[in-house]
């Protein structure tokens, strides 16, 4: 997108916000967002979506954006999480500078708070188990029942949640909650939970507390401990918005206001974390970066550059509804960039030896081909040809109808930056299969223009077999055959709607030897089949590519159609 468009554009309501407070003076002029992910998963796209827009922000506004982790629960955060992170933040091309933070580093501040609330007479120690707190809440039109323990003196609760602390309770015995109304239409101000009681290591803190904070009760502090000025969230957090107001008036502190967008959903794909994390651990994917997975991980090793994902959240925008994006806008996103930066090269996937009876047994000349026609200063290079080559076997038909414009007995073909050729005999083994494609080609015809004029229907790939690499391609279909795995029909789970074909390995594949030192995740256009990249298992002696895309774009289909 062009500065003049970017500019001409309407800011979406989180900007138009940021800008009128910019334009009152509402903080000073700060404009300080983060990125706050609990280190227990992958990122993945719908990640991107809310990185994009806060580091986005501060960038255009002169702020800052920190990176922080939100690791307030032991049983489910992992240091290999927390590096992930980072490694696809910086991927995406974002830079917290010294501001990376962690919600652990603040336990004791967060603590002698909820001292402070205890002493105001605004939280309690309950005894109630979860399960009686969760009967005890009521429902949207009946209101909650007051904990026995509600009305405990400010001592007591002193000196139970320091006991709580010093582990002298076992794991789920106790809470500490906040005093609020039991009879608020908003379930989380029915005197939600701050505190739980779990002794469980914590990957940073270790075996330093026994005690952990609640999201909503941390959260908000971490906000302000952090002087953030815009504390932006997804939508499913509106209705915790009241209690975020309420812990910070409480404490009379740096108070950052909260603001709610509509996460992104993409149809035939999961994105909670939970259920991303099944796909791994029952080994339904080969791993969070398998390329079928919608994490950054996934994507980055099946192909996806940065701009891409950064162009795709700029245009599916901010806004305050639900809705899903279609998959194909993120490949049409992904293709619109690919096709200006990945060299285009010949592969075939599916080889099926061509022989060109008139030419030459030993000779191999070297033909020019050009690296990307959409970008000037990708230039050419030299590609081998001899007497044998390979094409898709796709590309012959031995008994074809009139429609088939490719290479069959008696037809005449282009061989991309090369001759014409015209197939004369195919040699089958016993079992009827064609083993070659016997064909004569036109010296006239070099460059793969006739001097004559005469016209051909068809331009076909191919690689010259002397000088052919081995090649595995993996073609990936989506991972799930619905449309919105999430939306499960009764007594099945969302793994129901696995894709079969999801993955389709084809180990046989020939591409020009230009290939030979490609390096781990270089994007290539492989001319008439889509673009690939080279995955990270990729080896000198094994080549693998991962289908990043097909060159159709459905996206542009689906557009022209609703015209
Ligand atoms: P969980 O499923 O465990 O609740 P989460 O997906 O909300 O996790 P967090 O690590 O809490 O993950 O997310 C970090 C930030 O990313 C949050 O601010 C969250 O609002 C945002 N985020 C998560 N999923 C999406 C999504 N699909 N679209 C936009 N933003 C998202
Ligand atoms: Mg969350």
């Amino acid at each position: 997108m062009s500065e003049q468009n970017d500019n001409q554009q309407k800011l979406d309501f989180v900007r138009q916000i940021v800008a009128d407070d910019c334009q009152s003076g509402k903080w000073d002029g700060r404009v300080v967002t983060r990125f706050p992910p609990e280190p227990n998963g992958y990122l993945h796209i719908g990640h991107a979506k809310s990185i994009c827009l806060n580091f986005g922000i501060a960038s255009e506004f002169g702020g800052k954006c920190h990176l922080r982790f939100d690791d307030t629960n032991p049983e489910k955060e992992e240091q290999e999480y927390v590096d992930s992170i980072i490694e696809d933040v910086k991927w995406l091309g974002w830079d917290w500078g010294q501001n990376l933070f962690f919600g652990s580093d603040y336990f004791q501040q967060m603590y002698d708070w909820a001292v402070e609330l205890i002493k105001k007479g605004k939280a309690y120690v309950c005894d109630l188990t979860g399960e009686e707190i969760r009967q005890t809440r009521g429902t949207p039109t009946q209101p909650g029942k007051d904990s026995p323990y509600r009305n405990r003196s400010v001592d007591e609760n002193l000196d139970l949640f320091e006991k709580m602390r010093k582990g002298e309770f076992p794991d789920g015995s106790k809470t500490l909650r906040a005093k609020i109304d039991m009879a608020s239409p908003n379930f989380n101000l029915r005197d939600p939970v701050m505190y739980r009681i779990v002794h469980a290591s914590h990957h940073r803190t270790a075996d330093n507390w026994c005690i952990y904070p609640m999201y909503d009760w941390a959260h908000g502090l971490e906000d302000s401990i952090e002087k953030i000025t815009h504390s932006i969230c997804t939508l499913e957090f509106e209705n915790h918005r009241p209690l975020y107001d309420w812990f910070l008036d409480q404490l009379g502190i740096y108070h950052p206001q909260q603001i709610e967008f509509a996460r992104l959903n993409l149809t035939y794909t999961v994105m909670s974390k939970r259920k991303l994390l099944k796909l791994v651990q029952e080994k339904l994917v080969a791993g969070w970066d398998d390329p079928r997975m919608p994490t950054i991980g996934g994507m980055r090793r099946r192909g996806f550059s940065p701009s891409a994902i950064r162009n795709f959240c700029d245009k599916i925008s901010v806004n305050k509804f639900n809705s899903t994006i279609d998959f194909a806008l993120l490949q049409h996103c992904l293709r619109e960039d690919l096709n200006k930066t990945s060299p285009r090269v010949m592969a075939v996937l599916n080889p099926v030896k061509v022989v060109i009876e008139n030419y030459p047994e030993d000779k191999v000349e070297y033909l020019d081909a050009i690296n990307n026609p959409e970008d000037p200063t990708a230039g050419s290079r030299q590609i081998p040809f001899s007497r044998e080559i390979y094409i898709e076997r796709d590309d012959f038909m031995e008994d074809a109808p009139k429609k088939f414009f490719r290479l069959t007995p008696g037809r005449e073909v282009r061989l991309r930056y090369a001759y014409f050729i015209i197939c004369t005999s195919v040699i089958k083994d016993p079992a009827g299969n064609i083993t070659e494609i016997h064909c004569t080609y036109d010296p006239a015809t070099k460059g793969g223009d006739a001097p004559d004029g005469r016209k051909v229907k068809s331009t076909l790939h191919w690689v010259c077999a002397k000088n052919a690499i081995d090649a595995e391609a993996r073609m990936y279909e989506h991972l799930f055959t619905k449309e919105n795995p999430d939306d499960v029909e009764e007594g099945k789970d969302f793994t129901a709607y696995l894709n079969p074909n999801s993955l389709n390995v084809l180990s046989n594949c020939k591409v020009e030897p230009y290939l030979k030192d490609v390096k781990s995740l270089s994007r290539w256009q492989f001319e008439r089949l889509g673009y690939f990249c080279v995955d990270t298992d990729s080896k000198d002696g094994k080549l693998i590519f991962n289908r990043t895309a097909t060159l159709r774009d459905e996206w542009a289909k689906i557009q022209q159609n609703s015209k």
